[in-house]
């Protein structure tokens, strides 16, 4: 074992909100005696952007702020102390670097533009001799044990699937060594609410699909309960297309979004439940769904911004909309189908929506009304619990026809009601609720 550095290694946490199975905390912690943690709500998170709408809403504020305050918690019992500011990262990290005489910073590595972008800065506000420490670390299969290039990865899922399944591995967990306390170390950092933030305050929908708390506890009683506890992930396959209830799917992605678990400590969870229990074709589904989260991070690695253009991936020149009154209705839900208005009522009064209503209310924003897709991922990016930037806009461009589907279907919303929704429930259950 390597000797440990006598410096104080800072780890940056951003979307890796998690102590378990978190490689950039475990390198820390192996190179240094002593590490700091530092999380900024970065007020830019907050704005309104482009297209009219908050950055982030209050639902998944909130369980950001839910899994800060788990995130603490977890650190302080491996004696590293979370630093928490309502600040931009260019601010708070020079001052923490001379403060703490820091010369090493651990981070995820992240590609998008926004966030290089603010990493560019920092670097640019810091002396040269520090040395940043970024490592991919929100995959199921790491790009370093994928045998391919970003450039080489294939536009069909499906033949990426097959090289990952055939030649990728899954890394196992490292154990966290120990760490001295730092003695006399005073954190007087508070995690701000969500006045602070600029949100309001609210109740959670007695009919919310999604009624969890954000943090890695919660994250990981979710993962036992809906695997050893209730076995539903034994009959995944045949609910995973529900619209009622906590039981239908798994319920994950908001917990991997923000990184309070790792898909690796999923897909290990599913490999024991298929050893003790039964391996059929609903556990081999969860993983192949959590193949296509790796798949749209690996597209968005390959096409970088082209994500986030009209034209898409594809570079597909059609014309496209942009009708303030028809987006209005589509987001209060007042468009002539009431399956679309069912689903765009549920994600406004909860921060939810299941698959199969993102697909609907997507195909018809892009596929009926013709709006420019890329307002209708801005309104999702805003109101998800479980936004993530690689899902939502390589969901979204698939699904506009700028992206993966080579056969650019459109979804016909009244068989899809009908197949869904037989008697009706789900749309009764928000369309019977006053909206505001
Ligand atoms: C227009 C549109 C926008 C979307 N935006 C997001 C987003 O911002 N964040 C997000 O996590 N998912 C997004 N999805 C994908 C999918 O709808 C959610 O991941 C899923 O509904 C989450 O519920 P679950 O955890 O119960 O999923 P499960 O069905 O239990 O699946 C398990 C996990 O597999 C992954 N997964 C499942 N389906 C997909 C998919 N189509 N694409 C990528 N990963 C998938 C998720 O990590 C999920 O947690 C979007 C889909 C569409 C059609």
């Amino acid at each position: 074992m390597q000797a440990k550095q006598n410096d104080i290694g800072l780890v940056w946490f951003r979307n890796d909100l998690r102590v378990n199975d978190n490689s950039v905390l475990s390198e820390a912690i192996k190179n240094h005696k002593s590490v700091i943690a530092c999380y900024c709500f970065d007020p830019r998170h907050y704005e309104i952007t482009t297209y009219g709408f908050k950055k982030t809403e209050k639902y998944r504020a909130q369980f950001l702020i839910e899994t800060i305050e788990d995130l603490k918690i977890n650190l302080n019992a491996i004696h590293v102390e979370l630093l928490v500011y309502h600040e931009v990262p260019e601010q708070i990290l020079p001052a923490l670097v001379k403060q703490h005489h820091i010369k090493s910073i651990y981070l995820q590595k992240e590609w998008t533009s926004e966030e290089t972008q603010v990493l560019k800065n920092v670097k640019f506000t810091l002396p040269k001799f520090l040395q940043f420490h970024e490592r991919y670390d929100q995959f199921l299969y790491h790009p370093n044990d994928i045998d391919l290039r970003f450039d080489e990865i294939s536009n069909v899922f499906t033949v990426f699937r097959k090289k990952v399944e055939k030649y990728g591995n899954v890394r196992v967990s490292e154990d966290l060594q120990t760490l001295e306390k730092i003695k006399h170390f005073n954190n007087d950092t508070q995690i701000p609410t969500l006045k602070d933030l600029g949100l309001t305050s609210f109740e959670v929908d007695p009919n919310s699909a999604f009624p969890f708390k954000g943090g890695e506890k919660s994250a990981l009683h979710r993962l036992n309960n809906y695997l050893f506890a209730t076995k539903n992930i034994e009959f995944y396959k045949k609910t995973r297309n529900g619209l009622i209830g906590i039981d239908y799917s798994s319920k994950f992605s908001p917990w991997l979004a923000n990184g309070s678990i790792s898909a690796r400590t999923i897909y290990w969870n599913i490999k024991k439940f298929e050893e003790n229990h039964i391996k059929n074709e609903s556990t081999y589904w969860l993983i192949f769904e959590l193949i296509w989260r790796d798949y749209f991070k690996y597209v968005s690695l390959k096409y970088q911004n082209d994500i986030f253009k009209i034209g898409g991936i594809l570079r597909k020149d059609y014309d496209w909309n942009s009708n303030a009154h028809n987006i209005q209705k589509w987001i209060n839900g007042e468009t002539e189908s009431s399956f679309v208005n069912a689903n765009m009522r549920e994600i406004k009064k909860t921060g939810w929506m299941s698959n199969r209503g993102r697909q609907n209310v997507a195909s018809f924003f892009a596929k009926e009304l013709l709006q420019d897709w890329r307002i209708g991922a801005a309104y999702f990016e805003s109101m998800l619990i479980d936004y993530d930037v690689h899902s939502n806009y390589g969901n979204w461009m698939y699904v506009a026809g700028v992206g993966n589907d080579p056969r650019d279907r459109k979804f016909n919303v009244r068989l899809q009601a009908e197949r869904y929704d037989s008697q009706g429930q789900f749309q009764q259950m928000w369309l019977q609720e006053t909206l505001f």
